[in-house]
């Protein structure tokens, strides 16, 4: 793992860079002037904070707001990072608390209201600070026929002409007009590295499948791309060997990879990889920090990935030659229970955990959408598609969705009856009204929704049940087997002020494959 690495897990608690951000990070940190034009959202800040922690001596970020500042300065010092703020926010006390950090060379980012500049006083402060970035956000402010234009940015230029180091400028605003007078103005017209690749994939197919039988599913979609180098990654080892077995048996050449192996053994399956054309790898996440095949044509989740980032990475690894590849993702009620119990397993802090909750609960939104997989998930990394992909399985056919308000609610109120202290198997047997052992032993055959959900099957309600969860409705309880208590969403489809859309295919899927094991 590189430092880059490194610091985004121990720093910046991410596993994965987002779209665009691994590449800019690298220039950045390398030293090359850089103008990155990112969408709102898109997670521009890490790129000039970690190059900052990289490079030696201090970076000077330049921000026309205050707020953000003062936040991005809370969040890097509670991270561990040296940051402060010059602004006209400032108590005297701050003040020199940060002139002190520079004067000793502690300080790693100094974020700088554009005011400042004109102050002569502090460009000769930073002259002496040992300056090895500058770093610009919201970099169209120094364009004079934009809303935003900031007359101090125009100093910026001859900052990074007295202190002579690179600069990173970023963006959201991209037309061609705004990006020449930021090449004009802050780099004196030589063009800096650019950086303007929008998330989508256009040649990328995506589409999800519910889990009912995993290695099946693989090996169908595997056998109508047959001699086509792919990818199915897997959660657990033991998997990734079942399945290659199973993939080798179909008549595929398939191997396994995975963190436990040898180094040799794993070198030699990245060798057999990068040379031959027709080769399956069966993986972990392991496999992947060093693979730059151009034609992967196919990247199949036999186990659903831990957050929408991770899912954007792996599948992001085919059809990087541009021509069409295709995905595959399977997502089942169990794959939600082990993300969510690694999260909360995990010994993050409590505000971490909660993000990390967050970024599944995106990947199942999309895992459960409804319209146009892209057009979700650019529009979660700040992205808007126009109209509908046409490259995915939702746009291929469009699903069916039913009003599941009365459903969902049957399914909450079993929950709030019963204490939320059961899982979903018990509580489905309450709403189909079977009387288990277990139903005998708590009472639960009196309670009044026994039986109300009698016009499901107990597969349709696994559906059902999946769906809450993938809208983080309920979410199961790791220190109590996996009972379901209900999240704050919940309460207004409980008390009628709100409706759920369901969608049908799913749950029409569940009817006609064979009973979930429980
Ligand atoms: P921008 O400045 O581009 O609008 P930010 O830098 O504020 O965006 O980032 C937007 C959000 O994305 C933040 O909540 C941040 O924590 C999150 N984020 C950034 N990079 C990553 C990553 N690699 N993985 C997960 N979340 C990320
Ligand atoms: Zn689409």
């Amino acid at each position: 793992m590189g430092p880059a690495s490194a610091l985004l897990r121990d720093v910046f608690g991410f596993d994965d860079f987002r779209p665009g951000q691994g590449e800019i990070v690298d220039a950045v940190t390398a030293g090359e002037n850089v103008l990155a034009i990112m969408p709102t959202g898109g997670g521009k800040s890490l790129c000039f904070q970690l190059p900052a922690l990289v490079r030696p001596g201090v970076t000077v970020v330049v921000s026309p707001l205050i707020a953000l500042m003062r936040d991005q300065v809370r969040g890097l010092r509670e991270a561990g990072v040296a940051a402060g703020a010059l602004t006209s926010g400032n108590t005297p006390e701050e003040t020199d608390a940060v002139f002190d950090a520079l004067h000793d060379g502690s300080l790693k980012l100094l974020y700088l209201a554009p005011e400042r500049l004109a102050s002569g006083g502090t460009q000769r402060m930073l002259a002496q600070a040992g300056v090895s970035l500058i770093a610009v956000d919201e970099a169209h402010c120094v364009s004079q026929w934009g809303h935003d234009f900031r007359p101090d940015y125009l100093r910026i230029g001859e900052l990074r002409r007295t202190l002579g180091v690179p600069l990173a400028a970023f963006t959201a605003t991209a037309d061609a007009e705004t990006q020449g007078e930021i090449v004009t103005r802050l780099f004196d017209g030589a063009q800096p590295q650019t950086f303007l690749r929008g998330f989508d994939r256009p040649n990328l197919h995506l589409a999800f499948q519910p889990k009912d039988s995993p290695r099946k599913q693989i090996l169908a979609f595997a056998a109508a791309r047959k001699g086509q180098s792919g990818i199915v990654y897997c959660g657990t080892r033991a998997k990734t060997e079942s399945i290659a077995q199973a993939l080798r048996e179909d008549g595929h050449a398939a191997l396994s990879y995975h963190g436990g192996m040898e180094p040799d053994a794993r070198r030699h399956v990245e060798e057999r990889f990068a040379t031959e054309d027709e080769l399956i790898v069966v993986a972990t996440v392991a496999f992947g920090m060093g693979v730059d095949k151009p034609d992967i044509r196919w990247v199949a989740h036999a186990d659903l990935p831990k957050s929408i980032e991770a899912y954007y990475q792996e599948i992001g690894r085919a059809g990087r030659d541009g021509a069409p590849a295709e995905t595959l993702t399977l997502f089942g009620p169990d794959d939600i229970r082990l993300r969510r119990s690694q999260i909360d397993e995990g010994n993050a802090p409590p505000e971490r955990r909660a993000a990390d909750h967050g970024r599944l609960n995106a990947l199942l939104g999309l895992a459960e959408a409804f319209e146009c997989r892209r057009k979700t998930l650019l529009r979660y990394f700040g992205e808007e598609h126009g109209g509908n992909c046409g490259a995915c399985d939702l746009c291929d056919s469009p699903p069916d969705t039913f009003d599941g308000t009365e459903a969902v609610r049957k399914a909450l109120s079993a929950a709030l009856r019963t204490g939320e202290s059961f899982g979903s198997g018990h509580l489905i047997d309450i709403l189909i009204g079977n009387e288990t052992d277990k139903v005998r032993q708590r009472g639960h055959e009196s309670l009044p929704t026994f039986g109300v959900g009698k016009d499901l099957s107990r597969s349709q309600w696994q559906a059902v049940f999946r769906q809450i969860m993938g809208r983080d409705l309920m979410r199961p309880d790791p220190e109590r087997h996996g009972a379901l208590w209900m999240t704050e969403g919940a309460r207004p489809i409980l008390r009628g002020e709100e409706s759920v859309t369901l969608r049908r295919d799913t749950i029409d899927r569940a009817k006609a494959s064979r009973p979930v094991a429980r």
